[in-house]
């Protein structure tokens, strides 16, 4: 990535073949995010009216994101990214825009810090202007829950996360219903905290689509292992199935981790290594611990 006055530009490589398992849920995606983007034209020859948001939901590190980026460089799509963490009644905005800029999916990305509070609602107005002339686009709210917390009544906790979550959340509402006139636009969204996001923004027209991104099973952990494993040069004694199955509760983030252990523990061991061995993923398997527990998976 290259800087230039606080703007990184990146190309975005994240393909569908990037995400090891979730078989389903990626042609679930495709069906609701890149269909409606590639074949604007045939939806609206039909009188289709396509879904205007999609919620992600899920323990952290299983690709939410991930799966977002992915219906992004499907479609061909703009990829605007926003993050909303709240620290008592200032918005710290770890914000992050993506402009799509030629056919092959370039992106500039910049990120900036405000703690004036009103510049969240500037930064969402901005961010779908700008979605709207970048059309087709993808808007991407990681942390949900932080920008729709659930309403209290009128009685209810009246911090400053709360009045400036409200504020956020109507423009979000503004926005996202203005959405109905415009073709080419898609609002995702991921938690961890589902039932944290308010019911507001659960009614049609708004995210009309949950779906649940679950934590890889022993087929996706073998997937995902494979794909974190691509470059790196394996000995014939790695067996990523076996592998696979003594990483039950370990997320994709964590395999991803996993495999890179693996080959700091073969070059920690020679640094002229040539290879990386099974002796490496079971030390690095010894040396980490899952981010799951048993409770996510029941
Ligand atoms: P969070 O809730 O913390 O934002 P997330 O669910 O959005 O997490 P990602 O940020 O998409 O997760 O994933 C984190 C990292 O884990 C990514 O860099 C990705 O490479 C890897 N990863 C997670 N799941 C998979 C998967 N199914 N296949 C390949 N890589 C994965």
């Amino acid at each position: 990535p290259s800087i230039t006055r606080g703007v990184t530009k990146e190309i975005s490589t994240v393909s569908w073949d990037d995400i090891g398992g979730l078989k389903d849920l990626k042609k679930e995606l495709q069906k609701a995010v890149e269909w409606p983007i590639k074949h604007a034209a045939a939806f609206s020859r039909l009188g289709i009216s396509p879904i205007r948001g999609v919620l992600l939901h899920g323990p952290p590190g299983c690709s939410k994101t991930t799966l977002a980026k992915a219906a992004a460089h499907a479609a061909q799509a703009s990829f605007f990214s926003l993050r909303f963490i709240f620290k008592q009644c200032y918005i710290l905005e770890g914000k992050t825009a993506h402009f799509h800029c030629s056919k092959n999916i370039g992106f500039l990305s910049y990120k900036l810090y405000s703690k004036y509070v009103g510049e969240g609602e500037a930064l969402l107005r901005r961010t779908f202007q700008k979605a709207r002339l970048a059309s087709p686009s993808i808007i991407f709210f990681d942390e949900a829950d932080a920008i729709a917390p659930k309403r209290t009544g009128p009685d209810g906790n009246s911090s400053g996360n709360v009045t400036v979550g409200e504020r956020l959340l109507s423009t979000l509402l503004t926005e996202m219903d203005g959405l109905e006139l415009a073709t080419g636009i898609m609002v995702l969204a991921a938690t961890n905290r589902p039932h944290a996001i308010d019911a507001a923004l659960m009614r049609p027209g708004r995210f009309d689509k949950v779906l649940y991104v679950p934590p890889p099973d022993v087929e996706g952990r073998f997937e995902i292992l494979r794909i974190h494993t691509r470059k790196m040069k394996l000995a014939e004694d790695v067996d990523l199935w076996k592998i696979a199955e003594y990483t039950e509760l370990f997320t994709g983030a964590d395999l991803e981790g996993l495999c890179r252990e693996a080959g700091m523990a073969a070059l920690r061991e020679n640094i002229s290594a040539t290879s990386i061995h099974n002796t490496h993923f079971q030390a690095a398997r010894s040396s980490l611990s899952p981010s799951l527990t048993k409770a996510v998976l029941d």
